[in-house]
């Protein structure tokens, strides 16, 4: 998987590289709107990055140019935290998937691998977050190397519904709704039984209680 990082902070785009590199991408960086333009435009790339705030050309500028000749990659944009608006433009613009700063690089990693199951339009045989990885052909979990265990339909879809949405207050409701196909019976408690099975998987520690809010999928340490 080759990939564009368009990043001008040089110690950010270090360090994606880094961490972007470590999950098996090849990774090219670019620093400046124009040259970002250019190289998406001459290599063919599977998944871009690309932030908006950018010396040279505005990131939207480079998306939309991109767009416009037919770029095809996927692209998720760096945003800043509170700029929705900025969210809309590039969205309208052709973006696939948006982050606000500052974000967890589990996020990321997370997000791109949905966009290239989403791109390719098949279930990619495997999740990682952090240590943990998920099987989709198998239907199994590894943590930290160990031997797979397998899972139940239902602690695959739950666990598969937190690591796509590692550090973030899930409340029982939403799980209930990307848990369960529609024809199942929606009891809410039921979500707490396969928290309870998943914990017992993958460690006490992963999924946290956030009394009368959710839970919270904590991905391991670096
Ligand atoms: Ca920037």
């Amino acid at each position: 998987m080759r990939l564009l990082l368009v990043e001008d902070e040089p110690r950010l785009a270090a360090r994606l590289r880094e961490q972007l590199s470590a999950q098996g991408y090849a990774v090219d960086v670019a620093s400046d709107g124009i040259d970002a333009e250019f190289q998406g435009l001459e290599v063919d790339y599977d998944l871009i990055v690309l932030d908006l705030g950018l010396p040279g050309r505005p990131g939207l500028e480079v998306l939309a140019h991109w767009r416009a000749q037919g770029m095809r990659a996927p692209v998720l944009i760096l945003t800043a935290r509170d700029g929705w608006q900025e969210r809309v433009v590039g969205l309208k613009a052709g973006a696939d998937d948006y982050l606000g700063k500052p974000f967890h690089v589990e996020e990321l990693i997370a997000r791109l691998q949905a966009i290239l199951r989403r791109a390719h339009g098949e279930a990619a045989p495997q999740l990682t977050v952090g240590d943990l990885v998920l099987d989709e052909d198998q239907r199994t979990v590894s943590v930290a190397g160990a031997a797979p265990q397998s899972l139940t339909a239902t602690e695959f879809r739950l666990l598969r519904c937190f690591m796509l949405n590692p550090d973030k207050v899930l409340s029982k409701s939403f799980l209930t709704e990307h848990v369960y196909d529609q024809d199942f019976d929606r009891d809410s408690n039921l979500i707490e039984v396969y928290v309870r099975r998943l914990r017992e998987r993958i460690g006490e520690a992963r999924i946290a209680t956030r009394r009368g809010h959710g839970y919270v999928f904590v991905p391991a340490a670096r």
